[in-house]
């Protein structure tokens, strides 16, 4: 596993203050100190995979993330994913107690009721898997699966900046984009799991072509791959290879440096993010939006005009009551959803 790097304080770190001591949790008679559960997330190729074990107030204690850059059939994923359980849970980590539940959080579509992976982007042999029982089985303790997004918006919920809100919409963009949407607590699915796909909402008619093969959706717009498109395809000031090697935060900095292209590509984000998330508050009435995931790294540079521009496009009714804010989890909130799925389920 050397090739593994290890969880290092600039991603999950070991009592990471993300990770905030919640109220001592009482489940029957289990102390915080008397066992353990696992969170693993699982992403597609060019994803990261990650397998944290925490306590049972939530604290993590240990974590591995490593990326797979080979093809993601289960064969590969669910190997490494094992090496890395072996690694964070072994017998001397696990020196108080047992392990007692175990989330996981996919970067897919998961049939919940089931317990099986619908599909996983940029994968192959997913379609279908019974990844509940796979883990239940190999571990031998209760598994609980989800989408990441869904995963994520459970964690800024309980454990981040939406702690307290009834209505939460948490929007993750990423290389591609996911919605997760909270009411009263408990994570919205709708008839058959595919609620809060929010990155195939149609927003621009013959727009560019999404990662569905259908054309003008917000992932085809607004997410980092599609932002660094755009780039590619409009700016002839830079090779092809240097913008695909960019940060969205990068091309953030262009933009307000003064390149017109950077400009155009960022407006167009908000442009379209704007429409969608009004299309969204007019239907559902969020208390919050938190924008999660890489694309929100850039902080107020897209929380700011987002805000201004649904102050305009929304009712007044809807607008006055939403916060639109940045997640306070960052890139964790997907692994911290799994360990938070594990929790719920005790
Ligand atoms: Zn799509």
């Amino acid at each position: 596993m050397s090739t593994q790097p290890p969880l290092g304080s600039s991603t999950i770190s070991p009592h990471s203050s993300s990770m905030q001591p919640a109220r001592q949790r009482v489940t029957g008679k289990l102390l915080a100190t008397q066992g353990y559960v696992l969170g693993i997330e699982i992403s597609g190729s060019s994803g990261y995979q990650s397998v944290v074990l925490a306590n049972l107030d939530g604290t993590i204690l240990h974590g591995v993330r490593c990326p797979l850059e080979d093809v993601a059939d289960t064969s590969s994923v669910l190997k490494l994913v094992n090496e890395m359980i072996g690694e964070v849970a072994s017998a001397e980590q696990l020196c108080d107690g047992r392990l007692l539940r175990v989330g996981v959080a996919v970067g897919g579509l998961v049939d919940v009721a089931q317990g099986v992976v619908r599909t996983l982007y940029r994968a192959h042999g997913w379609d279908n898997f019974p990844l509940q029982d796979y883990f239940a089985e190999r571990l031998g303790i209760p598994c609980i699966i989800d989408n990441n997004a869904n995963a994520a918006a459970l964690a800024e919920v309980q454990r981040g900046t939406g702690s307290g809100e009834r209505s939460v919409l948490y929007v993750g963009l990423n290389r591609g984009i996911g919605g997760g949407l909270v009411v009263n607590g408990r994570v919205y699915h709708g008839a058959s799991c595919a609620a809060g796909e929010i990155g195939h909402m149609l927003v621009k008619e013959r727009g560019p072509r999404c990662s569905c093969g259908r054309y003008g959706h917000l992932e085809s717009i607004a997410s980092a791959q599609a932002i660094r498109q755009a780039m590619i395809g409009q700016s002839t000031k830079y090779a092809e290879s240097e913008v695909a090697s960019m940060t969205v935060e990068q091309i953030y900095c262009l933009a307000a440096e003064g390149d017109e292209i950077a400009q155009q590509v960022v407006d167009e984000v908000h442009q379209y993010l704007a429409i969608a998330l009004a299309n969204i508050v007019h239907l559902v009435n969020p208390g919050m939006i938190v924008l999660g995931g890489s694309v929100a790294q850039v902080g107020e540079l897209l929380i700011r005009p987002i805000q201004i521009r649904l102050r305009e496009l929304c009712l007044a009714e809807a607008f006055d009551a939403l916060r639109i804010v940045q997640s306070s989890l960052g890139e964790e909130a997907s692994i911290i959803g799994a360990v938070t799925l594990a929790l719920q389920d005790m």
